[in-house]
C-alpha cells in the first residue's frame, strides 16, 4: 500500500519525465487532481501534499465538498456533463469548466456568473471520432462555438478538452490528442488566443504530453480506483 502523497509524487514524476522526453520545459504541464467520488479527507491529504487544483464531475457532490473545504486555497474545475438546471451552481462555485459543448449552456454560464467573480475559464469539449461518450462538440463546429463564447464576456475561452476512447497502444493514444492539438492550432491561426489543451488521464498522460497537453486530469493514479 502506498500513501496518497507517494502516488501524487509518482504522477508528478511521470509528468516531468514525459515533458523531458519530448523536449518541453519542466513545469509546462499542469496537474488537475480528479477527486470525483472521493471523500473530503482524500482532498485534504492531496492539499497537504501541495496539490491545489481539483476536478469534479457531479455538481451536488462537489458543492458539499466545497462547503466542507471552505477557506482552503483550492481551484475548482468542473469536468463532467453539464445539465441546464445545474449551470447556476457551476457558474457560482467553480473557477473552470472543461466540458462546455453547446452555445445554450455557454449563454447560461455567462448570464449566471456572479459579477464579483472573475470570468469563468472555459474549455470546449470536443468529440473526436471513436469516443464512447456522446458529449462534446463536433470538430467542424469548434470554430463556431469558440466565436459564440468570445461574445460572452463573463466567460474566458482557454482552450479545448477531449476524452478519447481508452486504448493501450501508445500510437493509437496519440492520434486523438494530435487531432485536438491541430484544432487548437487552427484557433490560434484564426487569432483566438487560447492557451490550454486539457488532455491526458491516468492511462494516457504520456501520449497527451507528447502531443502538447498543457493540463492532464488524473484521478485513479492519485486517489486509487473508484468503487
Ligand atoms: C474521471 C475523469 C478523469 C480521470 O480519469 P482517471 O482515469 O481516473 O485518471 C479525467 N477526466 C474526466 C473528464 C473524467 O471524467
Amino acid at each position: 500500500m502506498s500513501t496518497l502523497a507517494e502516488r501524487l509524487s509518482r504522477v508528478r514524476e511521470r509528468i516531468a519525465r514525459a515533458e523531458h522526453a519530448c523536449g518541453r520545459p519542466a513545469g509546462s504541464v499542469a496537474l488537475l487532481a480528479v477527486s470525483k467520488t472521493k471523500p473530503v479527507s482524500a482532498i485534504l491529504e492531496a492539499l497537504a501534499a501541495g496539490q491545489h487544483a481539483f476536478g469534479e464531475n457531479y455538481v451536488q457532490d462537489a458543492l458539499a465538498k466545497q462547503d466542507a473545504l471552505a477557506g482552503h486555497p483550492i481551484e475548482w474545475h468542473f469536468i463532467g456533463p453539464i445539465q441546464s438546471n445545474k449551470t447556476k451552481a457551476i457558474a457560482a462555485r467553480f473557477d473552470w469548466v472543461h466540458s462546455l459543448d453547446r452555445e445554450k449552456i455557454a449563454r447560461r454560464l455567462h448570464e449566471q456568473r456572479p459579477g464579483e467573480l472573475p470570468p469563468l475559464n472555459v474549455c470546449l469539449q470536443v468529440n473526436l471520432s471513436g469516443e464512447t461518450s456522446k458529449a462534446g462538440v463536433a470538430p467542424e463546429a469548434v470554430e463556431r462555438l469558440a466565436a459564440a463564447v468570445l461574445g460572452f464576456p463573463r466567460l474566458r475561452l482557454r482552450g479545448l478538452m477531449c476524452i478519447p476512447a481508452p486504448t493501450r497502444d501508445p500510437e493509437e493514444q496519440r492520434r486523438p490528442f494530435r487531432r485536438l492539438r491541430e484544432l487548437h492550432e487552427a484557433l490560434l491561426a484564426n487569432g483566438v488566443s487560447v492557451d490550454t489543451l486539457s488532455m491526458g488521464m491516468s492511462a494516457d498522460l504520456e501520449a497527451a504530453v507528447a502531443e502538447g497537453s498543457t493540463l492532464v486530469r488524473v484521478g485513479t493514479d492519485i486517489f486509487g480506483p473508484r468503487g
